[in-house]
């Protein structure tokens, strides 16, 4: 038996421990701090916890580390979620005004979860992923990791496993936290091109004469991995619904009379039938010059797989979203950063769970007595994954370093 199988009922005894060796204070508090630059980033954000039997707790704030440690070890929530920094302490919010206890400034976030992706996924639906659609998601990170960065030059993104169907996005960059909610809005609202509810057949419709350049550049990372996503592991062409739903996006008479006049296409794979339909577009383009089939193909692709985001997650200044390092309590899996230098290999079935690094933290401990004092997760696989937060945090890191100068200057000229 592998001892390391998470079980779900085991979570209230699991819990304790990993609070109080395992989950990274040091470095959670050091990000939530953002340098100390602004004295209230730390001390008026809100926390809220999720305790067992769902009961929910909301504006818990700390004003320190210790504090922080001493409540989430004595309450050990089953979830916490990170909320904004208010104009007072959240756990002071009953004495102040109503009118006055205004949610200032939080990261811009994303939450990105396979569930709306069931209409375009044939593997599994709702709550479960696999294999063959987790690449959704790594299409989505990369589509939006570039067009923050390259549309709107954000440099510290920090990409987390939501633990079980999902990822989420924290952009951290100093503009982006004091972003209006019109302007999270307008950014969401840039990045929602799949549009429409479960009755629309065509969910995506580009301009004829001039699709956006993000979109392009959308288009082209989808392509380097559609034949193997859509054609070889959703199989996405394997039926005549399938295919039937396929031409309707493409929405064209013609093109569905043509691919089933060509004698090879009922015999075709997936990967033969999707070559079969594009060649069929192109004929009409290039030889009757049908240019309103142009971005047919493009529409297609990215109906199929472009990102499908929680916009009212982004658009709120004041929209919880469950923080970093908390346990999943279905999956028992760690909400760690994602490596996108890696991210293609991420599997989201190798991430590590709470029963696993409590007992790789409980084996370490039985042969390396003695040894110089190393943090309890650095001896377990969270140690890649902290990695990655460290890099993070290095970058982060030089963004108030230049303000301290900054400030130190200032004091020095008056
Ligand atoms: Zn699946």
């Amino acid at each position: 038996m592998n001892k390391s199988k998470y079980d779900a009922e085991s979570l209230p005894d699991l819990l304790p421990l990993y609070y109080k060796r395992l989950f990274p204070y040091g470095p959670y508090f050091k990000w939530l701090s953002y340098g100390g630059v602004q004295k209230t980033v730390f001390t008026h954000r809100e926390f809220s916890f999720t305790l067992k039997d769902d009961v929910y707790i909301r504006y818990q704030s700390f004003s320190d580390q210790n504090e922080l440690e001493k409540e989430i070890q004595r309450r050990c929530p089953y979830k916490i979620d990170i909320g904004a920094i208010f104009t007072h302490r959240p756990k002071d919010n009953k004495t102040v005004k109503a009118a006055a206890f205004q949610a200032k400034e939080k990261e811009l976030v994303f939450d990105i979860d396979m569930t709306d992706y069931d209409d375009v996924r044939s593997c599994c639906q709702g709550a479960d992923i696999c294999l063959k659609c987790w690449p959704l998601m790594t299409i989505a990170i990369r589509i939006v990791d570039t067009a923050l960065r390259e549309d709107f030059g954000y440099e510290h993104l920090l990409w987390i496993y939501s633990g079980r169907r999902g990822v989420h996005c924290w952009v951290c960059d100093e503009g982006a936290r004091k972003l209006s909610q019109s302007v999270r809005s307008a950014i969401a609202e840039y990045l929602s091109v799949v549009k429409g509810g479960d009755n629309q057949i065509k969910k995506v419709k580009l301009n004829r004469d001039n699709v956006h350049p993000s979109i392009q550049r959308a288009i082209k990372i989808i392509e380097k991995q559609f034949d193997d996503y859509a054609a070889v592991k959703q199989d996405f062409l394997s039926s005549d619904e399938k295919v039937k739903k396929v031409l309707s996006i493409i929405d064209d008479d013609e093109i569905s009379s043509n691919v089933w006049k060509v004698k090879e296409f009922e015999n075709a794979s997936s990967k033969g039938r999707w070559a079969i339909i594009k060649s069929a577009l192109e004929v009409e383009i290039a030889e009757k010059n049908r240019m309103e089939l142009r971005n047919r193909r493009d529409e297609v692709m990215l109906q199929y797989a472009y990102p499908r985001l929680d916009v009212n997650v982004s658009k709120g200044v004041n929209h919880l979203l469950k923080s970093p390092f908390c346990i999943h309590p279905k999956t028992g899996r760690i909400c760690i950063p994602i490596d996108l230098k890696s991210l293609e290999s991420f599997d989201p079935f190798s991430v590590p769970t709470i029963s696993q690094v409590i007992d790789e933290m409980n084996d370490t401990e039985k042969t390396d007595v003695g040894q110089k004092k190393v943090r309890d997760y650095k001896k377990t696989s969270m140690a890649a994954s902290m990695l990655v937060f460290d890099q993070f945090m290095q970058n982060l890191e030089k963004t108030w370093q230049g303000k301290h100068i900054e400030l130190s200057d200032m004091k020095g000229e008056f």
